[in-house]
């Protein structure tokens, strides 16, 4: 098989941040309890890149700051890898709540300390909840983003920012002012998109069915987008009470079918990085 160019290409992406960092369970956990809870985020990720090293995969992964600042060296094995870091923001807070200002020191904080720690630049960025809004992406310019991969036009989903003429039929635009979006994949049923890019939707549908719009997407041409995050092939981590049934059944459905089906999606595509995509099929510059 060669990597030909008649064949689109599938990214594998990662958003590196612990259990206790989600969105579904924060009504239940309070941010100055983090450093209180049980670090599991550096062996479920060394377990990824033990799996992705048997497959000879690389991804991109978007690290978030505060999991970068408590276990650097950690960050250091995924680019010593092979992977690329981008970066996840530093405090997992939805861009629309928590306005520009603290978000320009959010992205700041999170690329200085991802490129200090590195000594590579920092390409990608990816919106916690992928709250993405219009204001944000000049501040990611600011700060050297080139391509953000935040964007999941998809109605099935209430809390999903927006980003003005995205569409779902396009999965990577570039956007007015040179920014490029990389979207996470949906597949597109008459004039719905279906959600199809991992997160509960990957553990929630039959694996050889989420397989099948895979393969359909990639079929129709167009390049693939996949995110995961560690916690999700991790059937031990703590389970938190006191959240919406909703929101729980989010976060907690089919872990403990997770690493086996992450393995088997490794297995049954050929995969590369949000660097190698764009390399291929960045839009052209509109200047
Ligand atoms: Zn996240």
């Amino acid at each position: 098989m060669s990597a030909g160019r008649d064949r689109p290409p599938a990214v594998m992406s990662i958003d590196v941040e612990d259990w206790f960092q989600v969105e579904n369970l924060k009504s239940a956990i309070a941010r100055d309890s983090w450093d209180a809870r049980e670090l599991r985020v550096e062996r479920n990720t060394d377990r990824m890149l033990e799996l992705m090293a048997a497959r000879g995969v690389r991804s991109t992964c978007f690290v978030l700051g505060w999991v970068a600042e408590k276990v650097p060296a950690l960050v250091r094995r995924i680019a010593d890898a092979g992977h690329e870091i981008a970066s996840h923001g530093h405090g997992h807070e939805l861009i629309y709540e928590i306005g520009p200002e603290r978000f320009r020191q959010d992205i700041a904080r999170s690329v200085g300390f991802l490129r200090d720690l590195t000594g590579q630049p920092v390409r990608g960025y990816r919106a916690p909840s992928f709250s993405i809004i219009d204001w944000a992406i000049p501040i990611l310019q600011e700060h050297g983003i080139e391509y953000d991969s935040s964007a999941f036009p998809t109605v099935a989903h209430d809390r999903y920012g927006r980003l003005s003429g995205m569409d779902a039929g396009v999965p990577i635009a570039r956007l007015p002012g040179g920014m490029i979006e990389v979207c996470v994949s949906v597949l597109t049923m008459g004039s719905r998109g279906l959600p199809w890019g991992g997160g509960g939707y990957f553990r929630i549908y039959p694996y050889p069915l989420f397989r099948w719009g895979v393969r359909r997407i990639l079929a129709r041409g167009l390049p693939y987008v996949f995110y995961i995050h560690p916690w999700e092939i991790d059937p031990g981590q703590p389970r938190v009470g006191g959240v919406k049934r909703s929101h729980a059944f989010r976060h907690s459905v089919n872990l403990a079918r997770g690493e086996a089906r992450f393995a088997a999606l490794l297995r049954d595509f050929r995969w590369c990085t949000m660097e190698d995509l764009l390399r291929t099929h960045a839009p052209p510059d509109a200047g």
